[in-house]
């Protein structure tokens, strides 16, 4: 059978500081820039989930988008959508939340649930120039 990557994009906004407590103040402002700002700012995140595999020959789907952006919505976009990523996500508490650990922490929450094909890629948007693609590494 034909093989195709399905891609279902969603949305959410959240804020976050970065800064390494570790490091000196100097050294997170050089650093992280904007985004060591010490009362936090926000992004919107524009979020990519491609999931790879065999094209059914009953549906003509490799996975049915519709329970795709479910599983993400319940799984990720809930705990992330509005939050303040460094106070209210506690895998935050132990990673700093940079888009690259944003991402990671999404796989982490959907690989184990996608239905049908495999989960091949997530690309987060933290600005309309700035992604990054996490494949599970
Ligand atoms: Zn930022």
């Amino acid at each position: 059978m034909p093989r195709c990557t399905v891609v279902r994009r969603l949305h959410f906004n959240a804020a976050h500081r970065l800064h390494n407590p570790a490091r000196s103040d100097g050294w997170n402002a050089e650093t992280f820039g904007p985004c060591n700002n010490p009362n936090f700012h926000g992004h919107n995140y524009e979020l990519e989930v491609m999931v790879e595999g065999e094209v059914d020959a009953e549906t003509g789907y490799v996975v049915d988008v519709g329970v795709l952006k479910r599983i993400v919505e319940d799984e990720a976009i809930r705990h992330l959508d509005h939050r303040n990523l460094n106070l209210d996500v506690p895998f935050f508490r132990e990673h700093l939340p940079s888009a690259e650990n944003i991402a990671v922490y999404i796989w982490q929450r959907i690989v184990d649930r996608i239905p049908r094909g495999r989960l091949k890629r997530v690309r987060l948007w933290e600005t309309p120039r700035n992604w990054v693609d996490y494949e599970g590494d």
